[in-house]
């Protein structure tokens, strides 16, 4: 069926209407057992509509459809320009439905259109766009060896590939995940979050209009218990990609060891550590550490939730992180200054409730907030604790909401120590003048990214993603071209 929603809102005035089907083949079809999905709207907890849901029926048929096209009109029959051109169309048809996909985005999610527009719509066109440039260039080597012989090396697609995403930046994880197995030559069964399909579904249309052949790209939307653990088990898919919690990643790969030995590529969670040192710039410091903590309203597997600050400047910048993050104005995503909307569902903002209650059962300082915005929705104030020790649940888990604890910390060794404290090692950011104390700092930690001066940055030519329980992979870049193909190595003898 077709959803169609009318946006009266004061940033964005426009229809909205798609097909609320599952993307198999290139077509829009029901699911095979009529399962359904209600889309809540967290603005206000009511229903947005609903659309259809599959179980792994259509996950079987996805990947036949998948394999079809793979071995007929994708992967080795079709030149890299080719597939480089289809996917510069679709970069080209996303930036011309931007306003579009950055309602839909704050409808479904509760970002803020703002943010929206121009962060996750804007990050997902250059990211599908970088990609479109891969296309033909991710060559093999020539490899020398003895007189009279050589190899060469060839990068071919691993075939179908699944695909399982997040709700925090549904499109943008599903433009991380799209863009680099597309450019290879893979084709896709890709299972977008249950609480956010709708702008996955938007894209469906993008797609076929771009000129993708049917079935290089299917989207099952459905509930990860059916739909991503089929994906997980399917004998047919020889890859998945993942990108989630730390606990469903492990799931994943059980699974995939279980059944088909799957290649993996995980992208978990994290608990940054964001350190900022006596001579930090106070100002700077300020601004990016609550940009680190309550960008995305704190849901972002990169969100620097633990704040280090060295003891010279600890007060002070207390003082002023404080006044910045009560400052923060909370509102409906379409209100143009609203800075930070709700949190995008009930059973998140029970689960953040549960830690702030942890936090403050367990003996910290609930410094900040800590309570829920409006009364209607799943807004929740922005929320400082202080006096942590170590081993407390809001200091160690993914609390994955707008929750920051802020520690003191002595030198160099203690920081470095404190911040390295963790199961996750996803990313950190450093804030010093002193350019030695800065890359050293940043060489001893144990983050798959380290921002120096800044953070929370992303961008499609820089790799992303985890040491330790944060992932196995990396995304982004060139890097993420190895997440979809099987090196072949051919022996010659002259
Ligand atoms: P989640 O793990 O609950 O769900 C992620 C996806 O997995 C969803 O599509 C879900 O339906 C599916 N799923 C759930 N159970 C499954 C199963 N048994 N088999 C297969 N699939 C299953 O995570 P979430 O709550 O949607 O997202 C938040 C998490 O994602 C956070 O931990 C966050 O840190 C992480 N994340 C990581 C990155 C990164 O790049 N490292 C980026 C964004 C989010």
């Amino acid at each position: 069926s077709t959803f169609t929603y009318e946006f009266n809102t004061p940033v964005y005035k426009g229809t909205s209407s798609f097909n609320t089907g599952l993307f198999i083949g290139g077509k829009f079809v029901d699911g095979q057992e009529g399962e359904t999905i209600d889309v809540i709207n967290p603005t206000n907890g009511k229903l947005i509509t609903k659309i259809s849901g599959g179980t792994a029926k259509d996950v079987d048929i996805a990947v036949n459809a998948a394999q079809k096209a793979f071995d007929t009109v994708w992967g080795l029959n079709i030149a890299g320009a080719q597939r480089g051109k289809l996917l510069g169309k679709l970069a080209d048809l996303m930036e011309e439905h931007t306003d579009e996909l950055a309602a839909l985005e704050a409808l479904d999610n509760g970002k803020t259109f703002g943010w929206a527009k121009n962060s996750d719509v804007a990050a997902s066109v250059g990211c599908i766009r970088y990609y479109s440039g891969w296309a033909d260039k991710h060559s093999g080597k020539v490899i020398e060896t003895d007189e009279n012989k050589l190899a060469y090396t060839r990068n071919e697609p691993i075939g179908v590939v699944g695909q399982i995403i997040p709700w925090n930046f549904p499109l943008m994880m599903l433009s991380w995940k799209l863009g680099p197995a597309l450019a290879t030559g893979c084709t896709i069964v890709l299972k977008p979050s249950e609480f956010t399909p709708l702008t996955a579904l938007r894209m469906c249309e993008l797609i076929q209009r771009a000129g993708f052949p049917p079935g290089v790209v299917n989207i099952i939307n459905g509930f990860g218990s059916s739909v991503g653990q089929a994906i997980a088990e399917h004998p047919k898919i020889e890859k998945v990609a993942f990108t989630g919690s730390t606990l469903v990643g492990r799931k994943i790969m059980e699974t995939a060891a279980k059944t088909n030995l799957k290649k993996v590529t995980l992208e978990l969670g994290g608990k940054s550590p964001n350190i900022i040192y006596d001579d930090a710039d106070i100002e700077q410091a300020v601004n990016w550490a609550v940009h680190g903590i309550f960008w995305n309203h704190g849901q972002a597997c990169c969100a620097g939730s633990r704040i280090f600050v060295q003891k010279g400047i600890y007060d002070e910048f207390l003082k002023r992180f404080t006044e910045k993050a009560r400052s923060l104005k909370i509102g409906d995503p379409f209100d143009a200054d609203a800075y930070q909307g709700p949190q995008v569902s009930q059973i998140q903002y029970d689960r953040i409730m549960g830690y702030i209650s942890s936090g403050v059962e367990q003996g910290a300082t609930l410094h900040l907030g800590g309570e829920r915005h409006g009364n209607e929705g799943y807004f929740i104030k922005p929320t400082i604790f202080t006096d942590t020790k170590p081993s407390m649940k809001i200091v160690q888990e993914e609390i994955f909401g707008p929750v920051g604890v802020v520690i003191k910390f002595t030198d160099e060794d203690d920081i470095i120590h404190q911040a390295n404290d963790t199961m996750y090692g996803l990313a950190a950011a450093v804030f010093t003048q002193n350019i030695n104390t800065a890359l050293e700092t940043a060489h001893r930690l144990h983050a798959g990214t380290v921002w120096i001066n800044c953070a929370n940055q992303l961008h499609p030519q820089i790799p992303f993603g985890g040491f330790k329980q944060s992932g196995i992979g990396r995304e982004l870049g060139e890097y993420a071209l190895a997440n979809y193909t099987n090196v072949k190595a051919v022996h010659v003898n002259l």
